[in-house]
Order: C-alpha cells, then sequence, then structure tokens
C-alpha cells in the first residue's frame, strides 16, 4: 500500500505544486482524499487509473480540495468505469455534485454514492473503519482516520508439532479458517496462531489549525498526514486564516505519538525555502519529511 501525492500547494496551483489530492493505493482499491482542479491532469502523469477509483474522501469545500471532482467523475464514467464509487464530504457536498452533474448535463454509467459524514461518526470502507472528526479551520472541515481491518497472527509450528500435525496443506488451513480436524479431534485454529495484529492506523487531515480533534484522529498512527502551509515567522498569520505552520503540525505529531509526519499544502510563498518548513518540523518530531507532487510514500499494510 502506498501514498501518491498529486496535488501539495496550499490555496492556488503554482507551477512546482498542484492544489491538494492524495491518493491511496492498495492491491484492492483506489482512494483520493480530495480532489483539487486538474486532480485528473496530475494523474494522467502517475500509474493511478481513474476507473479503480472506488472512494473519495473530501475533507472540506473549500474550491482548492474540490473544484477538481466533476472534471474527474465524468472522466471516469467516459474511461469506463462501470463499478460504483462513493464520495464522502462534508454537508453540502450532495448539493453541489448533484447540481453541477444537472446543470453541465453529464451522464454517468456508474452508481455514485454520496456520504455526507458527520463529526464522531465511523464509516466502514473496503474492510477499513474511517472516523470522521470536525477541525478548527474557520470553516467546516473534517480530518479522516483509517484502521485496516486485523491481520491473522504467525502460525505457531512448536505448538503444532508438539500436537503431531505435519507440515503441509494443513497449515494454510489453520490460517485461513477458524477449526480444523486432525487425528479425530477438532481445533480452534486461534489456540495455535500468535495474538492478531493490529492493522494499519492512517490519518488524513484536512486544513486546519492546530486541534484536539487532530490528536485524537492521528492517536498512534502508523502515517499522519497534516498540512503545514507556513513557517514559523507566519504563526499568526496562519491563526487567522484557520491553517497551521509545519511546527505546529509536528507537535501534532508528537502529542498524538504517529510514527511518521508527511507535510502537505504548503504556500507558494516558500517556493525558494522549502527546507526551511521541514527543518523546523523536524526540531519537534524528527520523522517528519515535506511532500512534493507525485512524491510515493509506501505503508504497511
Ligand atoms: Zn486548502
Ligand atoms: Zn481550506
Amino acid at each position: 500500500m502506498e501514498f501518491y501525492f498529486l496535488g501539495t500547494g496550499a490555496g492556488m496551483p503554482s507551477k512546482q505544486r498542484n492544489v491538494t489530492s492524495i491518493a491511496l493505493l492498495h492491491p484492492k482499491m483506489t482512494w483520493l482524499f480530495d480532489c483539487g482542479e486538474a486532480t485528473q491532469h496530475q494523474i494522467l502523469h502517475s500509474p493511478i487509473k481513474p476507473r479503480k477509483v472506488n472512494a473519495i474522501f473530501i475533507t472540506h469545500l473549500h474550491g482548492d480540495h474540490i473544484f477538481g471532482l466533476p472534471g474527474f467523475i465524468s472522466t471516469r464514467a467516459a474511461l469506463e468505469g462501470t463499478t460504483p464509487l462513493t464520495i464522502y464530504g462534508p454537508p453540502g457536498i450532495r448539493e453541489w455534485i448533484e447540481a453541477t452533474l444537472r446543470v453541465t448535463g453529464t451522464y454517468l454509467r456508474y452508481t455514485l454514492r454520496i456520504i455526507e459524514v458527520e463529526d464522531g461518526h465511523t464509516y466502514e470502507q473496503d474492510g477499513f473503519l474511517i472516523t470522521a472528526r470536525l477541525l478548527e479551520h474557520r470553516f467546516l472541515a473534517f480530518g479522516y482516520r483509517l484502521e485496516g481491518p486485523q491481520e491473522r497472527g504467525a502460525l505457531r509450528v512448536d505448538a503444532l508439532k508438539a500436537l503431531g500435525v505435519p507440515s503441509g496443506p494443513l497449515y494454510r488451513r489453520i490460517t485461513q479458517e477458524e477449526t480444523f480436524e486432525f487425528d479425530g479431534t477438532v481445533y480452534a485454529s486461534s489456540d495455535f496462531l500468535e495474538a492478531p495484529k493490529s492493522g494499519v492506523k492512517l490519518a488524513v487531515l484536512g486544513d486546519t489549525m492546530p486541534c484536539e480533534a487532530s490528536v485524537t484522529l492521528a492517536h498512534g498512527v502508523d502515517v499522519l498526514v497534516h498540512e503545514a502551509t507556513f513557517a514559523d515567522r507566519e504563526v499568526e498569520h496562519a491563526g487567522r486564516f484557520g491553517h497551521s505552520t509545519a511546527r505546529q503540525a509536528a507537535e501534532i505529531a508528537r502529542a498524538a505519538e504517529a510514527k511518521t509526519l508527511l507535510l502537505t499544502h504548503v504556500s507558494a510563498r516558500y517556493v525558494e525555502q522549502e527546507d526551511l518548513l521541514e527543518q523546523e518540523a523536524r526540531e519537534v518530531f524528527p520523522n517528519s519529511h515535506l511532500m512534493h507532487d507525485h512524491r510515493v510514500v509506501p505503508v504497511k499494510g
């Protein structure tokens, strides 16, 4: 599984960074987080197949996060996307999408499901649990926490050998089925497996200034994706517009005990000195990384 950063800029596109969109690629699914203008153009330069995108999570309805959505969903239909697509987003997204499709006479050949998320609610998508929480952006904005399914523990070969079970196809069945039969007795497979491993945990937050909800969503995650619109010197400006500095993002990662922090949504004013943002974050949280368009980050799970 991997994150693919399609757009990492704040507010408006620049030559270096398009507006926000982040893909999560998994062998069984492809998801997008936000879909800023020209996301479909960025996708043309990536391995992402629009028809394989089956869920899109919108953090908020500011244009730099959604103006690429109508174009994407319409192109997906033209590129033989026939499987359902689910869009999660704040209240108002249904009205906006339905009006846009109606006014432009856009016909989709697939089922479009729109779910308007609520603060604190958890949704199930492709075996993952997705929790949405309201952030603080001076505008209705959500962050998402993603929890992957538990993975079964490894086979306890020593215990099986002690019972006299020979290695072979039965070993594989024990890892896949609840019970197994050996020598006329039925055993619970779980007695011969290590404790289940917790699934991958990720958090992708929308635009926000530092807030408690961010720490809650990011608690113990393997990867936190957080905005870093500004550097330290613009901290007051950041607060006035409901954004964070890179250092504030790092403070959230530290408070949440996240393992990795990926910084995105970077203002174009730092084009000559972007290392500064990463440096300021690393002073607080060493495992911080500034993202760029088309950057790929592997994720366990
Ligand atoms: Zn934004
Ligand atoms: Zn915004």
